[in-house]
């Protein structure tokens, strides 16, 4: 093994490396932090320094970094199989994968389509959906209702059935339309309803409207059940994600539930439909579902979706989509493991008490000037910063007050990405009682000082 010093690592990934999301014309100018240890809750720098990861790498991690179960069925599967296609074979660990995913999923969920990160998920899940309605000789269903706020990756189909105009407008003419249904962003909605209840029923019915008005034309409607993610960590009220399955029942459309960033416990349940009793028609997984160590992803549809596409060879029903690495062995032994880990650890089990000291610390932020808003679900928390709390004016974008928030909290020990203005807690779900005291104390901190309250 041979290490690098971090002068040298830095000049190298400022030369060559070309981060997402990034302006690299700062990037270039500034000190990145070379990671180059996970211990738990933590990432350690090239210089010794720890963070407590706060995001849980991009809300992927689960148990930890390097978690000794883990890491042992990793090596245990490189030196047995690294990879094998699934195109004409099999491998073992995809299948007991499959099996164990079905399990656990909502019930009725009965395949399993693998691939390798979430926007494909999604995006197998819409040509799916497609594909369908063209098999169930309905071929006028080709169009998708989406959400305003929405996030489903960045690949063009996933970007197509996403709202975040920041992120993608400059994409729009590469996008295929979609009838775009409001979100119930109670903080920030436009409907004019007082309150939760009455602004999702709002939505709700412009939803239905527009279902009525397009049924014939739609194949599918694709949420983020319980929690739009990127869209800056929105919390539909309880009863949305049913009420959202009813109406997909009556209009006759496919419902897809995008859980890559919800699912594998992040809200307390092991998927975010589950909390709502929903089995959709299509759920794509990934984030979670190596607890943070592997790409794999994974679009899970029932046997009425499955059924559609089964016929002769020369009837051309079958489902043309396939990827390099689908079923990875190594990746899908990873997941395994993460699995009998939640057995094992009964972590769900173990979340109750840390969501409810987040929860109790969530309503303390409340009380300083600039914090808007605050909203949790599970382990999932977004702290919308404001400049005025009366009137709800945002902090203009421009003075990224969220970046310069984790920043500080940087000098605090603490690893935070936020969206926008809000600052986003998302930690693996393994986080101590004490870490998660931590993060909040400084994350509390860094809003003080920032804002100056
Ligand atoms: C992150 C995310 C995606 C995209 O996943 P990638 O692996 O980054 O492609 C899709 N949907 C949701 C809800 C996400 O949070």
């Amino acid at each position: 093994m041979h290490s690098t010093d971090t002068k040298t690592l830095r000049d190298m990934d400022r030369t060559h490396v070309w981060h997402p999301f990034t302006q690299m014309k700062e990037w270039e100018k500034s000190d990145p932090c070379v990671i180059v240890r996970g211990e738990g809750s933590w990432l350690i720098d090239s210089d010794g320094n720890r963070y407590l990861d706060g995001v849980g790498s991009i809300w992927t991690n689960v148990h930890g970094h390097c978690k000794r179960e883990i890491n042992d069925a990793i090596k245990e599967q490189v030196d047995l199989l690294e990879h094998s296609t699934l195109l004409g074979l099999t491998n073992d660990k995809a299948a007991i994968l499959a099996r164990r995913l079905v399990e656990v999923a909502p019930p009725g969920l009965c395949k399993v389509f693998y691939s390798d990160n979430g926007s494909t998920a999604v995006e197998i899940g819409v040509k799916m959906a497609f594909q369908y309605w063209q098999h169930r000789r309905r071929p006028g269903k080709t169009k998708f209702i989406s959400f305003r706020n929405a996030y489903h990756g960045d690949t063009i189909g996933a970007v197509s059935v996403g709202g975040i105009d920041l992120f993608h407008g400059v994409f729009r003419p590469l996008l295929f339309p979609t009838i775009q249904a409001p979100s119930p962003y109670c903080y920030r909605c436009e409907c004019g309803a007082s309150d939760s209840a009455t602004c999702a029923m709002e939505c709700l019915s412009e939803l239905e409207r527009l279902m009525a008005a397009h049924a014939g034309e739609v194949a599918g409607l694709v949420i983020e059940p319980l929690v739009q993610g990127a869209g800056g960590m929105i919390v539909q009220p309880e009863g949305f994600v049913r009420q959202v399955r009813e109406l997909c029942d009556r209009y006759d459309i496919l419902m897809i539930a995008d859980e890559v960033a919800v699912g594998f416990g992040r809200t307390g349940a092991m998927f975010a439909c589950g909390h709502e009793g929903v089995t959709p028609d299509i759920m794509a997984l990934s984030k979670g579902i190596t607890a943070g160590y592997l790409p794999l992803a994974a679009t899970l549809s029932t046997q009425k979706v499955y059924d559609a596409f089964l016929g002769e060879y020369r009837e051309m029903k079958t489902f043309f989509h396939g990827h390099t690495f689908t079923g990875n062995p190594i990746a899908c032994a990873t997941a395994l493991a993460s699995l009998d880990l939640f057995e094992k650890d009964r972590l769900l089990e173990t979340l109750p008490s840390k969501t409810e000291y987040l929860q109790q610390r969530l309503h303390t932020l409340m009380e300083l000037s600039h914090v808007g808003d605050v909203r949790q679900c599970g382990m999932i928390a977004g702290i919308e910063l404001v400049r005025d709390k009366q009137t709800k004016e945002p902090f203009p974008w421009e003075e990224r007050i969220g970046v310069q928030v984790c920043l500080e909290a940087r000098r605090h020990g603490l690893f935070l990405r936020p969206l926008g203005n809000v600052i986003v807690i998302f930690p693996p779900l393994s986080i101590s009682h004490d870490e998660l005291r931590l993060l909040m104390d400084g994350i509390e901190v860094s809003i003080r000082e920032i804002t100056g309250d």
